[in-house]
């Protein structure tokens, strides 16, 4: 699979974009305060009302226009106890939307110099912005598969179930695909593959009448019975078919490979804890994958709708940013 996808140009924003846009941290502390508290309009906690304010001449935060308390476009934020640049935290969710495989936090060490703890931590709180907890599925048609990542565990439908947590054993993973129409993707770690742990996840996404496509794996049998109101359709991959007509599970299975690919070449391997993070990077740009590099946009965009609301009274002395590029 190719990493490197071709993007039409009114979708590209390149690293020379990226440079233009944001030059130093300043730029980016004013790209913040814009999505937060566009024109400067910000509920002020102690007026108890929304109020202008004010930039405070050498430090990152603003300042109520009539009360003069402060406040920080970075409160509330994943920034907002980093001592990391601000231009850093940008580059790094450019990186990691501009990728389609993934991005190593040894590469942003590599081409930024700040340690592999800093950059891991980094990329693990963007990934923290990234999960698609509101959405559901659309569309006439569903293809749902379960998966295992990991580990050395190789029996699929293993009849022995899930013993222990051991790392070596591989993590379920239950994904949902839209067939057609918007064509996006939910992925869960799940405890075991088990009907009584999918059905709850089936329900609550997939709306019913809902043509549901999957292979022949027991735990689906439900799908059919009438209380569920889906209409299911199965491929029977033991007998060696993929494909009959509009009845295959292909769309979920290049989702899987996708992120099989990614975690194995990019990141190596995920501990468990962790794997639901790397779903939600990987179906976030999945799901966004018709707006090429402006996918920066839709992540920047989660840094404001994620924050603690409203921002607090930044009542405490921040650390200053470094405003030297990098
Ligand atoms: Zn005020």
């Amino acid at each position: 699979m190719n990493c490197r996808q071709t993007i039409p140009a009114h979708l590209r924003y390149t690293i020379e974009d990226f440079n233009r846009q944001f030059p130093n941290d300043d730029a980016c502390f004013e790209h913040l305060r814009e999505q937060r508290f566009p024109d400067g309009m910000a509920y002020c906690a102690t007026c108890k009302g929304e109020r202008q304010h004010h930039r405070v001449k050498g430090r990152p935060v603003y300042a109520c226009d009539e009360c003069l308390t402060q406040i920080s476009p970075m409160a509330g934020t994943i920034f907002e106890h980093s001592s990391t640049s601000l231009r850093l935290w940008y580059y790094a969710m450019y990186l990691m939307a501009s990728t389609r495989c993934g991005i190593s936090a040894k590469q942003i060490q590599r081409e930024t110099g700040v340690t592999y703890k800093t950059a891991w931590r980094m990329f693990r709180q963007i990934r923290s912005l990234l999960s698609e907890t509101d959405m559901q599925l659309e569309g006439s048609a569903v293809e749902i598969d379960e998966t295992y990542v990991g580990g050395k565990r190789k029996n699929r439908h293993g009849s022995r179930g899930m013993r222990g947590r051991d790392n070596d054993e591989k993590t379920p993973v239950f994904g949902m695909v839209e067939r057609g129409g918007k064509g996006r993707v939910l992925a869960y770690v799940t405890p075991d593959a088990k009907a009584a742990t999918l059905f709850p996840i089936i329900e609550e996404k997939i709306l019913p009448n809902t043509i549901v496509y999957s292979d022949e794996y027991s735990t689906y049998d439900r799908l059919a019975t009438p209380k569920n109101g889906y209409d299911h359709r199965r491929i029977k991959h033991a007998q060696k078919i993929y494909v009959m007509g509009d009845v295959h599970t292909q769309t979920i299975e290049g989702f899987w490979s996708l992120i099989k690919r990614g975690i194995g070449g990019v990141y190596h391997s995920v501990s468990r804890k962790y794997l639901q993070t790397y779903l939600n990077e990987y179906s976030f740009r999945y799901n966004r994958r018709d707006q090429g590099n402006l996918i920066f946009n839709a992540f920047l965009k989660r840094v404001a709708e994620r924050a603690d609301l409203p921002p607090v009274v930044a009542d405490h002395e921040r650390k200053p940013l470094l405003l030297e590029p990098f």
